[in-house]
C-alpha cells in the first residue's frame, strides 16, 4: 500500500534513475507524483475517422503510419508523414524537424492531435505540427497481448491525459500514465480529510482520493472544456486544497500578529501640526486616504503590518515620512531601509530637505562607510538620538542597537520579496529582545514574560509591485494592503516610442534638444541578467562614445553598480544638482531615484528588458510638470513577445494595465518571481486563472480559524492545522507558522 508521503521510489516500476530524474521536477513522494497534473486532455474516447474530419477543426486522430519522410525546400527541411484508416489517408506535416527523420515504421499505431487544415494548392486536408504519440510498434513482439491491451487501454478509447514530458523526453506523456496509474491501484484506501466539513460543503468538494482518481482519469461523461480549463469538480478539489491551506497559514500568522503587544502611538493636534508643517505640497486625495489607514493601525495598540502600493511616482515617499513624523513626535526612533545604496541616498536627501528644517536629526548607515563613522552612527542610534535611520537592509544584518525602535519602513520597490520581509519582522524582534536583555543585564537568556513582552514596532512596507489587489490581499494574506491609485497632480503623461537604433542619429538630436532646453536624460543599457561582465562593458563603452563624440560639448555622467559607494553618490548628487545633464547607466537606476528635470529616457535594447524592468525604469521620468519621453531603442532581432512588451509600454503608462499583460506573458510564477520572493511555488493551483477560488479560500481560511462553533469542530480546526504546518514546512518551505 502507498501512503501519499511515500517516496516515490516505491511505485512500481519508478527505480532509483527515475527517481533522480523526478526528484529534478520536484517529485519525491507519491503525492506529489499525483499532483502531477496532465496539462491537456485528448478526447480518443471518439477519435475522428479520417473522411469526416473538417478544416478549422481541432481533432484527435489514431491510425497507422503508412509512410514517411523528409524533403528540403528552399527555406527548409520539411518532414511529412502519412497516417492512413482503410483507404482514408492525412497527410502531416512538421517544419524544421530532421530530429523526426527515424522516429516511425509503416503499420505503426499512431494518434495525432492538431488542427485540421486544407492545403491551398491539392484541396486536401492535413495537419501541421500535430502533437503525436506512438500507441504500439506494428508487429515488434513487445511483451505479451494481454499487457499490450492493458496498456491501449490507457490510450485508446477514453479521455486520455496528457502529460508533459520531462528529463529531456526520458520520462514520456505513455510514461506517467503508467506510473501514476499503477500508484493509483496500489494507493491505500484511507486517504486523510484535511478540510473541515463546513468548508467542504459550502464548496461541493469532492473526497481526496475521487479528486485524484478522476483528475488523471476522467469518466468518459466528463465535459471536455471543463477538463481543459481546469474546472471539474477534480480540479476544483485539488487547486482548492492547495490555495486553502496557503491562506490558513497566513490568516493564522495574521491573527497572531495582531495578538501581538505593539505601541499605540498617540496622533493629536500637535503631531497633526508637525505633519503639516514639513509637507512641500498638497498632498493627493489618495495620499491622505492611505496616511489615514496608516495612522489609524499606528494607534492602534498592536503591531502595524501593512503594505503601501503604489506606482512608481505615485508618492510614497512623502507618506512614509509622514508615518515617521508620527512615531517619532511619539518619542521614538524610525527605521527606513532601502534595496539599494543609492536608493537609501536618495532617501537621505530627501529626508533631509524634507525634515531637516523641522528639526528632525537623521543619519545614513551604510555598508560602505568607514569603520569609525559607522561606530558612530551606531552609537547615535543606541543611545536615541538619531530619529530616523535610513539604511540599506544590511541594518538588519549589521545588530544594529535602537534605544527605542517604534516604527520601521521597508521601501521594498518589489525587490525585497515576502520572504526577507518575514525575515526582517523576525530580525526587529529579535533587535528588541537583546536590546531589552543588553538594557536590562540579563545577559539575553531569559525571555521576557508575556506580562512584560516588549512591544513590537510597526512595519510599513511600500512596493511599486502593481499586483492586482485581489491577487495582493490573497498573496500578502498577512499584510494589510492600502493603494495609492493615484498620481500627483500636473504630471503630463510620458510619451513612449519604439524605434530601430539605426535611428540613433535621429534620437541623439532629440536628445541634444531636450538638453538645450534646460532638462536632463537618462541612457540606459540592458541588464543582461546573466552576464554583469557585458552589461557594464557596453555601458562603458557607450559612455565613452556618447561623451567623448555624440556630446563631446555636454556634460555626461556613467553610474553603475561597480563604482564606489562614494563615487557613486557624487555622480548621483551631480545629476540630481543639474551639473550633468546626461547620465548613462546600466539598471543601478531602475529603483526610486527620484530627479524631477530629468525629461528624457533612452533604453537602448529595450527588447532585452522585461515589462516590469521597463516600467520600473521609464518611472524616473514624467516626475515634473515637463513632457517627458522614453525612447525603446530596439537593436537586432525583436522576439514576437519582445514586441508585445514594447507595444504594451507605447500603448500605455498605467502600471496595472502592464502588470496584467505582463502576467498574462509570462505567467504567475515568472511574474512574480516565486522562489525569489519566497512565495509558494503552487503544483496546481494557478493564481490568476484560480482568483476566484483563491478568494474563496481566504474567506473560508477566516471561517475556519473563527471557529470552533456549531458548524465546525476544535478537532477538525487542529487537524487542518496540522495539516497546515506540515505542508508549509516541507513543500514551501516557508518560515514556520504558528
Ligand atoms: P514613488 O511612489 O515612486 O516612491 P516618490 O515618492 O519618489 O514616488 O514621488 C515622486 C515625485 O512626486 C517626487 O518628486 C515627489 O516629490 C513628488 N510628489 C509626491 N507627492 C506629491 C504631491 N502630492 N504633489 C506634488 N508632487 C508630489
Ligand atoms: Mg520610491
Amino acid at each position: 500500500m502507498l501512503e501519499l508521503a511515500t517516496p516515490v521510489q516505491y511505485v512500481k516500476g519508478v527505480g532509483p534513475k527515475i527517481a533522480d530524474v523526478l526528484a529534478a521536477k520536484g517529485i519525491h513522494t507519491v503525492g506529489e507524483l499525483l499532483h502531477y497534473l496532465p496539462f491537456r486532455y485528448e478526447d480518443r474516447l471518439n477519435p475522428r475517422g479520417i473522411s469526416e474530419l473538417r478544416a478549422g477543426e481541432m481533432a484527435t486522430v489514431i491510425g497507422e503510419v503508412r509512410n514517411s519522410g523528409l524533403f528540403r525546400t528552399r527555406k527548409m527541411p520539411i518532414f511529412q508523414l502519412t497516417v492512413g484508416q482503410g483507404r482514408a489517408r492525412l497527410r502531416c506535416l512538421w517544419f524544421n524537424a530532421t530530429y523526426l527523420q527515424d522516429k516511425f515504421k509503416p503499420g505503426q499505431m499512431i494518434a495525432l492531435y492538431g488542427k485540421v487544415e486544407e492545403d491551398l494548392r491539392s484541396r486536401e486536408l492535413q495537419i501541421m505540427q500535430p502533437q503525436f504519440e506512438v500507441l504500439g510498434e506494428a508487429g515488434d513482439g513487445e511483451g505479451n497481448g494481454a499487457e499490450k491491451k492493458a496498456a491501449e487501454s490507457l490510450e485508446i478509447g477514453r479521455i486520455v491525459p496528457i502529460y508533459e514530458s520531462i528529463g529531456q523526453g526520458r520520462l514520456t506523456p505513455r510514461w506517467f500514465r503508467r506510473a501514476i496509474r499503477t500508484a493509483l491501484d496500489d494507493l491505500t484506501p484511507e486517504l486523510p480529510e484535511p478540510i473541515p466539513a463546513m468548508v467542504r460543503g459550502r464548496l461541493g468538494l469532492i473526497s481526496p482520493r475521487a479528486a485524484l482518481w478522476s483528475v488523471h482519469w476522467p469518466e468518459p461523461g466528463e465535459s471536455f472544456q471543463d477538463l481543459q480549463s481546469s474546472r471539474t469538480p477534480a480540479h476544483i478539489r485539488m487547486i482548492f486544497d492547495e490555495l486553502f491551506f496557503v491562506e490558513l497559514g497566513l490568516e493564522l500568522k495574521r491573527r497572531e500578529q495582531k495578538a501581538q503587544t505593539g505601541i499605540a502611538f498617540r496622533l493629536d493636534d500637535r503631531v497633526r501640526a508637525a505633519i503639516k508643517k514639513i509637507l512641500p505640497f498638497h498632498p493627493t486625495a489618495a495620499q491622505k486616504r492611505v496616511l489615514k489607514e496608516i495612522a489609524a493601525d499606528m494607534e492602534k495598540p498592536y503591531p502595524m503590518r501593512r503594505l503601501l502600493q503604489g506606482d512608481v511616482g505615485s508618492g510614497k515617499t512623502i507618506v512614509g515620512f509622514e508615518a515617521a513624523i508620527i512615531a517619532i513626535e511619539n518619542g521614538y526612533q524610525v527605521a527606513l531601509m532601502a534595496p539599494t545604496e543609492i536608493l537609501a541616498q536618495q532617501h537621505y536627501f530627501s529626508a533631509r530637505r524634507i525634515l531637516e528644517n523641522a528639526g528632525y536629526r537623521i543619519v545614513l548607515l551604510t555598508g560602505s562607510l568607514d569603520a569609525d563613522r559607522k561606530r558612530e552612527i551606531r552609537r547615535h542610534i543606541a543611545q536615541g538620538n538619531a530619529q530616523l535611520v535610513i539604511g540599506t537592509h544590511a541594518l538588519l544584518e549589521e545588530k544594529v542597537e535602537f534605544a527605542n525602535p517604534g516604527l520601521v519602513i521597508v521601501d521594498e520597490q518589489h525587490r525585497f520579496g515576502v520572504m526577507q520581509r518575514l525575515k526582517l519582522m523576525k530580525k526587529s524582534g529579535e533587535g528588541e529582545e537583546s536590546r531589552r536583555a543588553s538594557l536590562d543585564g540579563t545577559g539575553g537568556s531569559a525571555r521576557p514574560h508575556t506580562a512584560s513582552a516588549p512591544a513590537e514596532p510597526d512595519v510599513l512596507v511600500m512596493t511599486a509591485t502593481p499586483i492586482p489587489r485581489t491577487l495582493a490581499l490573497t498573496l500578502y494574506g498577512d499584510l494589510d494592503l492600502s493603494v495609492l491609485d493615484e498620481l500627483p497632480p500636473g504630471r503630463t503623461p510620458i510619451a513612449t516610442h519604439c524605434v530601430s537604433d539605426d535611428q540613433s542619429p535621429k534620437v541623439w538630436d532629440f536628445v541634444r534638444k531636450q538638453v538645450a532646453a534646460g532638462h536632463q536624460a537618462y541612457v540606459v543599457y540592458p541588464v543582461i541578467a546573466e552576464n554583469e561582465e557585458t552589461e557594464l562593458k557596453a555601458a562603458v563603452k557607450m559612455y565613452r562614445e556618447l561623451s567623448g563624440h555624440v556630446f563631446a560639448d555636454l556634460k555626461v555622467g556613467l553610474l553603475h553598480g561597480r563604482l564606489d559607494a562614494e563615487l557613486k553618490d557624487q555622480v548621483m548628487r551631480m545629476f540630481q544638482k543639474g551639473e550633468l545633464q546626461i547620465l548613462v547607466a546600466t539598471t543601478v537606476i531602475e529603483v526610486g531615484v527620484d530627479v524631477p528635470n530629468a525629461t528624457v529616457m533612452v533604453i537602448e535594447h529595450a527588447e532585452r528588458f522585461g515589462l516590469a524592468q521597463l516600467h520600473q525604469l521609464r518611472g524616473r521620468i514624467g516626475r515634473g510638470a515637463a513632457k517627458s519621453h522614453c525612447v525603446l531603442m530596439t537593436g537586432g532581432n525583436v522576439s514576437e513577445e519582445a514586441q508585445k512588451r514594447l507595444d504594451a509600454m507605447v500603448r500605455t503608462n498605467d502600471g496595472f494595465q502592464i502588470a496584467e499583460l505582463d502576467l498574462e506573458l509570462r505567467g504567475p510564477g515568472e511574474f512574480f518571481g516565486t522562489r525569489q520572493a519566497g512565495m509558494p511555488n503552487f503544483r496546481v493551483a494557478n493564481i490568476i486563472r484560480d482568483a476566484k477560488l483563491l478568494e474563496a479560500a481566504k474567506r473560508e481560511a477566516a471561517a475556519v480559524l473563527a471557529g470552533p462553533n456549531s458548524e465546525i469542530s476544535a478537532e477538525e480546526i487542529s487537524r487542518a492545522l496540522v495539516h497546515m504546518r506540515t505542508l508549509w514546512q516541507h513543500t514551501y518551505g516557508l518560515v514556520e507558522v504558528g
